[in-house]
């Protein structure tokens, strides 16, 4: 294959942050929130409760910090916040998605899992068919618990198994065999919880095509509604990099493996029914909308509540940590944030879609009533040439290869627009 770019970027890079940075606005939390608190939300409302703590720490997670938490009381810490948070008028509207991430949000107990449930619902109005999802691993997800999270409302799970693999799974410091992992997806399908989707790691050391397609194998069999997959990043510090440094093994894969196992994922998958919703999210005849992602891209206001949690209220967005003080006295949300102009919501949007493989310029140019033609015209007839993405009426999509370097197309793109913000 040639190399679109020398480096591919495997998630999201940092040109969404610098487009934040641009868009900033002067002013600050405590002058704006006050006034938008007072008064019951106008766009959707979504909440995002965040679990920092695993009660395994995988060999290749960069995110893993020293844990200062005292978890046996970290559900008070989330049900003392959704209480704080659900006195303001704002927060009296429908709430359309919650979303529990980590972390593992299952590291709690069922009988916590239960409490916090419990809470959201007597202080918030979630709507009777709102997506509420949990992101759980296969052996957190025990019958209590699965019971305790039906009773609670959810109806949308994402099983970290990374990969069914048992060799893979030990490498990548997952609990519980192959058979673990399979019981626990089948018991949340037969639970009833349809739109269960699990994550899947390739492209790891060792891997083989047979050992791909095993794993696709199972996964078509077991019929989830989505699938996250993630090319495996190597991060410094981690105990995966530091043994495959001391083996000598740290270039253990090429570009080419990489995108020969990218295609095998979507030609295997895709003969079931399975169709990009994400540039790293695949689903099943439409099983799974991720309603939380795409309304808190598309003029939604996120709650974050937990340590580690980011989130917006309109223009205010921000980023929860143990060490962060409150905007004020009056005010329970994090100051660790900054107002942004609304130019920045629409782009948000804008980039959202392309996540998601659709590059619309013209729409957002009359949008943003700004020109994109002269900064994005190069780049776009440069991606067309080399067979990245093609367009029907003014609209533009990824070819399989141009998804497979979707995060650098997005993030080139970003910095291209830049000077026009
Ligand atoms: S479960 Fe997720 S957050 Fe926790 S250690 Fe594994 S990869 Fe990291």
């Amino acid at each position: 294959m040639t190399m679109a770019y020398s480096n591919r970027y495997r998630s999201h890079h940092d040109g969404a942050k610098a487009l934040k940075q641009k868009c900033g606005a002067s002013e600050s939390g405590e002058e704006y929130l006050p006034p938008i608190l007072a008064e019951r939300a106008k766009t959707p409302l979504v909440i995002y409760l965040h679990v920092p703590f695993c009660n395994k720490v995988c060999s290749f997670c960069p995110f893993h910090r020293p844990d200062t938490l005292d978890r046996r009381e970290y559900h008070r810490v989330l049900i003392d916040k959704i209480e704080a948070l659900a006195k303001y008028p704002y927060m009296k509207a429908p709430v359309d998605a919650v979303n529990f991430g980590g972390g593992t949000p299952t590291a709690l107990s069922f009988r916590q899992m239960d409490d916090v449930l419990s809470a959201l619902h007597r202080n918030f109005d979630i709507r009777d068919d709102a997506e509420i999802s949990v992101e759980t691993s296969a052996t957190e997800l025990s019958d209590d618990m699965l019971r305790v999270l039906k009773a609670g409302g959810v109806n949308r799970l994402s099983i970290g198994v990374q990969s069914f693999d048992d060799e893979a799974r030990r490498l990548l410091g997952r609990r519980g065999g192959r058979e673990r992992a399979i019981d626990a997806v089948e018991r949340a399908l037969d639970a009833g919880i349809v739109n269960t989707g699990i994550d899947l790691i390739y492209n790891y050391p060792g891997q083989t095509k047979e050992r791909l397609l095993s794993d696709l194998a199972i996964i078509r069999r077991l019929g989830v509604a989505g699938l996250s997959f993630y090319s495996l990043v190597l991060h410094e510090k981690t105990p995966l990099y530091r043994k495959l440094a001391a083996d000598g093994k740290l270039d253990y894969a090429d570009l080419d493996r990489e995108y020969d196992f990218y295609r095998t994922i979507l030609e295997e998958l895709g003969k079931s029914g399975f169709a990009m919703l994400e540039l790293t999210k695949l689903v099943r005849n439409n099983l799974d909308r991720y309603r939380y992602m795409e309304l808190r891209h598309s003029g939604g206001s996120c709650i974050a509540v937990g340590q580690g949690a980011g989130g917006n209220i309109e223009n205010y967005y921000y980023h929860n940590s143990a060490h962060t003080p409150p905007v004020s006295d009056q005010i329970a949300v994090s100051s660790k944030g900054r107002v942004v102009l609304p130019v920045f919501r629409t782009l948000d949007a804008f980039f959202y879609e392309m996540q998601k493989g659709t590059i619309r310029p013209a729409f957002y140019a009359e949008k943003l009533e700004r020109d994109l033609q002269t900064p994005f015209a190069p780049v776009l007839g440069r991606l067309a040439g080399e067979g990245l993405i093609y367009s029907q009426n003014d609209v533009y999509f990824f070819t399989e290869k141009g998804s497979f370097w979707g995060n650098n197309i997005i993030d080139e793109l970003i910095r291209s627009l830049l000077p026009v913000v």
